[in-house]
């Protein structure tokens, strides 16, 4: 049995549908993958539930009442602090990429910014007193039918530094608003906490010779709001099904465990729900490989490595005699579910297939199968199916099981720590 970028990219047809961490169409995604684990004769897969944060938001209403009178499309964050149910009529400022400098500029304001609303930036919006915050997406190019606003909720980190009502906003909006001199708004926010449950999909093989080592592989299946996600990242999840096609033709000298993790898009929340419930074997695991983003026609292979020089160095010896076309292994953090495992001490590899300058998408409608295709599909396979044989076949584990000091350092940041 081989691998077949024709078959990835039909599987990947089948799961292209918008589906956001704990809803029923994740789910539904994840019975599509269940069947394809089990047509192939593979062991039974398990559906591994997980609560995530959910919640409604009822109401989002923000409208500019001076120089000029003008209601915009927002979306609230869930998560987020209600206003009083009449709402809050405040000044206006845009806080750009909230610079010291501009920060005592922002109290009792409803302040625009640049970026998202994380840890560092909720910190200083409460330190410079900002009664709510507005955030954008998109881009000034959208034509008025496709200017999308992205649900985005507070994540758990963010609301540890405070909370504020906070607001999503297309970007064609922000520009008007800072153009046009907006010094006023109304905006009125009503939510509701809650939960969801979101779902991994886990398929176990025994290994025939050292079952006690564990290599695992990873791809999150979940996507964000407007989005497909075929590319981000139906594409990983149907290339580790490939790998799982090759394995159970082909059986492992270690065990071998491959997840589809859901609400990666929320904060790896799927990935790390799994390593909390699987905390007792983590210490068998050797090595974890990911693969989010793959598929672009035009694009670049890359392959990012949490773990130790000596790691770095054997993954790039074996892309020269692969012929795998990456000019470097490049060690850090990626955003991806590989952070959870590293974060637990499992030296993790993210694989991806990242598309030429303006020739991929993601997180939003544009994320379609227009730009990938099942040749691009295949050859990425391949290569993390090298890259598992060698590690796989290898008499005595290549790594270690550690995380090094700068790399642990790396994931204390990224999980705003
Ligand atoms: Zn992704």
């Amino acid at each position: 049995m081989e691998i077949s970028g024709k078959r990835a990219y039909a599987l990947l047809e089948k799961i292209g549908f918008t589906r956001i961490g704990g809803t029923a169409e994740e789910l539904a995604a994840a019975k599509i993958l269940m069947d394809e684990v089990r047509a192939m004769g593979a062991p039974e897969p398990a559906l591994e539930p997980c609560e995530i944060p959910g919640g409604e938001v009822h109401e989002a209403l923000l409208r500019v009442t001076a120089p000029y009178e003008r209601e915009y499309a927002v979306r609230g964050y869930l998560g987020a602090q209600s206003t009083p149910p009449e709402g809050l009529e405040l000044d206006f400022a845009y806080g750009e990429d909230l610079a010291e400098a501009v920060l005592p500029e922002l109290r009792g304001k409803a302040v625009l910014t640049n970026g998202r609303v994380r840890s560092a930036e909720m910190e200083k919006l409460m330190r410079a007193g900002a009664a709510a915050v507005i955030t954008m997406n998109g881009s000034l190019y959208d034509a008025p039918d496709e200017r999308d606003i992205a649900d985005r909720s507070l994540r758990e980190r963010v609301l540890e530094k405070g909370n504020l009502p906070a607001f999503q906003l297309h970007v064609c909006d922000g520009f008007e608003l800072v153009r046009d001199g907006a010094c006023r708004v109304h905006m009125t926010l009503r939510t509701e906490a809650g939960t969801r449950t979101s779902h991994n999909v886990s398929v176990r093989l025994a290994g025939t010779d050292m079952p006690e080592e564990i290599i695992s592989f990873g791809a999150h299946y979940d996507s964000v709001m407007y989005s497909k996600g075929v590319y981000d990242n139906g594409s990983g999840s149907v290339i580790i099904m490939e790998l799982l096609r090759y394995f159970v033709a082909h059986p492992p000298r270690r065990t071998m465990v491959f997840n589809w993790f859901g609400s990666e898009e929320m904060g790896l929340l799927g990935s790390r729900a799994w390593t909390e419930a699987h905390a007792d074997e983590l210490e068998r695991h050797r090595v974890m490989l990911n693969v989010d983003v793959a598929g672009p026609v035009l694009g670049r292979e890359s392959l990012l490595v949490t773990g130790e020089e000596s790691l770095q160095s054997y993954l790039m010896g074996l892309a020269r005699g692969f012929g795998y076309p990456i000019s470097e292994v490049r060690r850090d953090v990626a955003s991806s579910d590989s952070s959870s495992f590293a974060d637990k001490g499992v030296p993790a590899l993210s694989f991806a297939r990242g598309g030429a300058t303006g020739a991929a998408f993601i997180h939003d409608r544009r994320d379609t199968l227009a730009f990938l295709s099942a040749d691009s599909l295949e050859r990425t396979s391949k290569y993390v199916l090298m890259y598992a044989r060698e590690l796989d076949g290898s008499a005595v584990f290549p790594a270690a099981r550690t995380i090094p000091d700068d790399m642990r350092k790396k994931l204390d940041e990224y999980f705003s720590r």
